[in-house]
């Protein structure tokens, strides 16, 4: 039998938070953003479910050509552009529509020879201060751009950094708004957490919306608020198998470096899931996990290899038992991706990317 861990895409799941967004933002077209081997869950794997966007935004040409390869014919964003100037002749041969941040990626669309005039994004850096113009420049790079013969149409972008949060949204919309009023061109300025948190104020003013975390059944803003008060369902389901059991009396202690010592008699799980799988090192004693659908602990360090709970709140557990590190359990039971990446001090983000390689999936 291989080693019991398994990564489980929910396509089902996948549609239902793509209607979600669209309920949010019912006048914007989709970008489903599929960056990052589509979110650690794989581009095939969530095609079919998310066909009904009108577009796909990711980053990579290698990427692109995968959807292409599905027979993808409608719009693809590449949202950091082009890193060198032969990706033009990519974006010409693909149709790939992509992003303009900087100077460079001017001179070089200037320089390409082409047939087919590009769709570009020109981004506006609002205050994130990662890619884009700044708004003082920004109107120079749109009539530069706007000269080119290489270019059919210009749209406008910029991202947020703080939809999510207290900030909000107001001074970064400020911004792009008071340079961008007058200019011609759909404008894309909302990512997940813009479009659930702020669709009410953005309604009308982003003809694409960029989601990409809510699709994958994350919330934008947990724990402020979860995944299930966002009504978004769990796209991967990591699962395991209880492989061992060990009973341990008052004062045993468990694991490397002993972290983990029992104040009473206790029976353990022992769980085929480690780092090497992807699961966070750093979800020591007390990160949530699901046992046959329970919810119990982990408890001491996370192994290469394994990991070990308590199966105290699971009389039943034995060999073999199902044991879900996030997602659905067989009986229905959730375990959000959000609450363990929490216990591990960072985001889903991080963990649905993090799956290793050596996890096998499997889509239902
Ligand atoms: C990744 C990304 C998004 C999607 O962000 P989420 O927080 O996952 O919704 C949107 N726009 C850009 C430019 C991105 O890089």
């Amino acid at each position: 039998m291989p080693r019991p861990i398994l990564a489980t895409i929910h396509t089902a799941a996948l549609s239902h938070n793509l209607a979600r967004v669209r309920a949010a933002a019912p006048d914007s077209r989709v970008w489903a953003v599929v960056k990052a081997n589509a979110y650690g869950h794989g581009i095939e794997r969530v095609f079919d479910a998310l066909r009904s966007a009108d577009g796909f935004a990711l980053l990579d040409l290698e990427e692109a050509k995968r959807l292409r390869a599905l027979d993808w014919r409608s719009p693809i964003l590449l949202l950091e552009g082009c890193f060198e100037a032969r990706d033009l002749e990519l974006c010409s041969r693909l149709g790939l529509w992509h992003s303009i941040h900087c100077n460079e990626q001017i001179d070089m669309l200037a320089a390409h020879k082409t047939q087919l005039p590009h769709r570009v994004f020109l981004k506006m850096n609002t205050g994130m201060n990662r890619l884009g113009f700044a708004p003082e420049r920004f109107r120079a790079a749109w009539t530069r751009l706007n000269a080119l013969p290489q270019v059919e149409e210009i749209s406008l972008m910029q991202h947020f950094s703080d939809a999510d949060g207290p900030l909000g949204i107001a001074a970064q919309l400020q911004a792009f708004e008071a340079v961008t009023h007058d200019l011609p061109g759909e404008r894309s300025l909302s990512n997940s957490a813009a479009t659930l948190r702020h669709g009410d104020v953005l309604a009308g003013r982003s003809d694409w919306v960029r989601p990409g975390i809510v699709l994958y059944g994350s919330a934008p803003d947990f724990p402020e608020r979860s995944a299930a008060d966002w009504d978004l369902q769990p796209t991967m389901t990591l699962s395991s198998k209880i492989i061992g059991l060990q009973d341990l009396r008052a004062g045993d202690t468990v694991g490397y470096g002993s972290s983990f010592s029992a104040d009473a008699p206790l029976r353990l799980g022992v769980v085929a899931c480690g780092y090497a799988d992807g699961y966070p090192r750093h979800c020591t004693t007390g990160t949530p996990v699901l046992v046959n659908g329970v919810r119990t602990r982990v408890l001491a360090r996370v192994s290469m290899d394994m990991i070990t709970v308590d199966l105290t709140p699971v009389p039943n557990a034995g060999m073999g038992s199902e044991v879900t590190l996030w997602g659905r359990a067989s009986n229905g039971a959730v375990l959000s991706i959000d609450e363990v990446a929490r216990a591990a001090g960072t985001v889903g983000y991080e963990l649905m990317c993090a799956v290793a390689q050596r996890v096998p999936f499997a889509v239902e």
